[in-house]
């Protein structure tokens, strides 16, 4: 077991009180890592305050640089931080692998973006301007279903921006983030990244702090009210990533045998646990029979187990918590007799956290297992009959984060893309998202965006610069 510690400004500290992490796949404490409060907090913060004066004037090539040495660095020791994320995480080594080499492309990408001015008028009476002027010290809060993932993503554009951070990890998936953290100690300047954990309850001390200008917060729809009530006493900037309960929606026209093995992985990669994952399957009543019969036909290749193990497709739930929901939405679905293709039958006692693979034939549409967002391996197939049909359907749903349609005909997959209420539409595709592109969710799966141009935005301010050029003074 290995104590892991935390980055503030620019020194590796621990405070003598430890949290325990948890190896999903077997319930063993497999590293420790400090357990912080206001005093570590009000450190950080103030580290990354001192560090933002510099770091505000620093041009666009030296951030890029930093950035690119934090890709590196990550992309050097991808070996032993994959193995260390399944450690954690659960997640099977293969997509523990695209998760850090995903973070370090993200890195990579996103350290290229620039916000330009823009010239609002240029005559004899005026030159005016808009520059983008960054925010201050951002507070990241970030989940643990992609810890590595989310984490680069909030502290890549707030560097880009001229921003530092302090930024928390889940206190259930924080290791890989802090050896993230050692290794780029000597790369980023001393407090402009600050990582520090600890439990849920320093959450809300960052998001209440007076000294942050920011929070940018990946995680569950309820958190993110209370991040949004909590960042309101300052009126701090928010950007919220939140839930979903994207709706794939399969036409007539698409090929059976094809499509099977795509829709099964945009339900079942992590685990489920993706925001974005499939959690709603329409599949039209002309190959319902045919292809829920190939999905469930290609379940049974995939093997749930230790993520660490070869061969493992589906790994354990990340934790405790998860898991007893996951189970309890499965007992609720057993209670109310939906029928399973797959899955729902086996005893879930034992070592770690694992859940079969559970697969329900046409449950009703207001069934708990389809109306709320399982976060677990589990798939309801939903059989529909037409177009107007599914699409209400699809948006009948707090949520509107993404979605996905899958057609030989793109242009009508594009009609029903457009009457979608979420923020990403998927055509024959899931899960795909651009360093280039905005990503955030509409209605309660969000607020502003992550990604791209609209991403960097929302880490500055836009300031007007107004010269009166026929003033008389
Ligand atoms: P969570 O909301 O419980 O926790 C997320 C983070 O918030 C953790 O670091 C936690 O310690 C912290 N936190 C908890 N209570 C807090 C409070 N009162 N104030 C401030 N911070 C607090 O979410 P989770 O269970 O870790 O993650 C699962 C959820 O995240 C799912 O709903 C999923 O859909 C969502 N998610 C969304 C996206 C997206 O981009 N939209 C991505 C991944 C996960």
């Amino acid at each position: 077991m290995t104590d892991y510690k935390n980055l503030i400004d620019g020194k590796l500290v621990d405070n003598g009180e430890w949290l325990e992490v948890l190896n999903p796949a077997n319930e063993q404490v497999v590293g420790r890592v400090p357990a912080c409060g206001k005093d570590e907090l009000d450190t950080a913060v103030a580290a990354a305050r001192r560090a933002f004066k510099e770091w505000k004037k620093t041009s666009a090539e030296e951030r890029q640089k930093v950035v690119q040495g934090i890709a590196a660095a990550i992309k050097d020791n991808a070996d032993e931080l994959y193995r260390l994320l399944t450690t954690e995480q659960g997640k099977p080594h293969a997509q523990a692998q695209q998760e850090i080499y995903g973070a370090a492309g993200l890195a990579a990408a996103q350290s290229t973006l620039t916000l330009d001015e823009v010239v609002n008028q240029d005559d004899e009476q005026r030159l005016s301007r808009t520059r983008r002027v960054p925010v201050g010290v951002v507070g990241g809060i970030v989940p643990w279903n992609f810890p590595v993932m989310m984490a680069i993503q909030k502290i890549v554009p707030a560097l880009v921006a001229g921003c530092t951070i302090v930024l928390k990890p889940s206190p259930f998936t924080p290791l890989t983030t802090l050896r993230i953290a050692e290794l780029i100690k000597d790369v980023v300047p001393a407090g402009t990244v600050n990582i520090i954990t600890g439990e849920d309850s320093l959450g809300p001390m960052i998001t209440e702090h007076p000294d942050i200008d920011k929070i940018t917060f990946t995680g569950s729809t309820a958190t993110g009210k209370k991040i949004m009530e909590g960042a309101s006493g300052d009126l701090k900037r928010i950007t919220l990533e939140l839930g979903g309960n994207d709706a794939s929606i399969v036409l007539p026209d698409a090929d059976v045998e094809k499509v099977a093995e795509q829709l099964f992985w945009s339900s079942f990669s992590n685990a489920g646990q993706v925001c974005i994952a499939a959690k709603r399957v329409y599949i039209h009543k002309d190959i319902y029979d045919d292809l829920s019969k190939a999905i469930a036909e290609y379940a049974k290749s995939v093997v749930v187990g230790d993520g660490s193990q070869q061969g493992t497709g589906v790994g354990p739930i990340q934790n405790k918590k998860q898991y007893e929901r996951v189970l309890e939405l499965i007992q609720d679905a057993k209670d109310n007799g939906y029928k399973f293709l797959t899955g729902g039958d086996k005893d879930p006692s034992g070592t770690g956290y694992y859940v079969p693979i559970t697969i329900l034939d046409n449950p009703p549409e207001d069934a708990r297992i389809v109306a709320e967002e399982q976060f677990g391996p589990v798939m309801p197939l939903l059989k529909f009959d037409s177009i107007d049909e599914v699409i209400e359907r699809a948006n009948n749903s707090e949520y509107g984060l993404a979605g996905a349609v899958w057609t030989k005909d793109t242009d009508k997959g594009v009609e029903i893309a457009e009457q979608l209420e979420t923020g990403t539409v998927w055509i024959n595709e899931f899960m795909h998202l651009s360093p280039f592109s905005p990503f955030g969710g509409h209605k309660q799966s969000g607020f502003g965006a992550e990604y791209g141009v609209d991403g960097l935005k929302e880490f500055t301010y836009p300031q007007v610069i107004t010269v009166k050029r026929d003033a008389v003074v």
